[in-house]
């Protein structure tokens, strides 16, 4: 019987000892993981909003040539003992026609900056974001007259005759968007309807940053309304 037990008891012993083996295995493959990670993340805005504690999202677009753009979504990971960011998405975009460094309204070009998110939007109804989302209807404009310009607005409530963008006709572009805060002090004739938005049959915009409309939903989702855009150049030339 005394034999029994202590088999028993250098069984118990012997598990332990396996899974405290594997477990410091898990946590050495943890860290070899985020060690690959910080490599990435030297990025000088990652870096600011690492220690920014409202800022839990960061999208960075990188102009690479032409129109197009490099986007990555980095999400914060706050389970260790300090927090780190991990890349959550990696696609290609497109921006305006005539390429980075926006200044005025129909410049057909792409603000630089550091941009905070104003609203999500969408004719397609809200694919899962917490962010506010305006649903596109017929009333709905991006107002480019003196009385709201640069807001997204209902005429029902704005009531004038808006020459700005009329959402509802830019199908599929405006199937899901955001709003991006260029121009928040909507001075006029600096450039309005500055949003993220889905790709349309052309590999730019007038303006805008796009990408495909699955990316786009997976943005929208996957960031809330204190997220960072970072739009950044380069000496890239333009044309297709
Ligand atoms: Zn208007």
């Amino acid at each position: 019987m005394k034999t029994i037990k202590l088999a028993l008891a250098t069984v118990i012993v012997m598990s332990l000892v396996i899974a405290a083996h594997t477990v410091a295995t898990a946590a050495h493959s943890a860290a070899t993981t985020t060690a690959q990670q910080s490599q990435d993340t030297t990025d000088p805005s990652l870096q600011h909003y690492l220690n920014v504690d409202s800022v839990n999202q960061v999208i960075i677009v990188q102009h690479t040539d032409s129109t197009y753009v490099d986007v990555q979504l980095w999400i914060k990971d706050r389970s260790g003992n300090t927090p780190a960011w991990d890349i959550d998405l990696s696609c290609r975009g497109y921006i305006g026609e005539k390429g980075m460094g926006k200044t005025r309204q129909g410049d057909e070009k792409t603000p630089i900056g550091d941009f905070g998110i104003i609203t999500a939007f969408g004719i397609k109804p809200n694919p899962g974001t917490t962010l506010p989302y305006v649903d596109v209807n017929e009333y709905i404009y991006c107002c480019a007259d003196p009385v709201a310009y640069n807001r997204i607005i209902d005429v029902r409530k704005v009531k004038h005759r808006c020459r700005g963008e009329h959402l509802i006709n830019y199908n599929p572009q405006y199937n899901y968007g955001f709003f991006f805060d260029y121009n928040k002090e909507c001075k006029r004739g600096k450039g309005a309807a500055l949003f993220f938005h889905c790709v349309g049959k052309y590999p730019f915009t007038g303006g805008c940053v796009a990408v495909t409309e699955e990316n786009m939903a997976a943005l929208l989702c996957a960031i809330d309304i204190n997220a960072r855009l970072i739009i950044r150049g380069s000496d890239a030339p333009m044309g297709h």
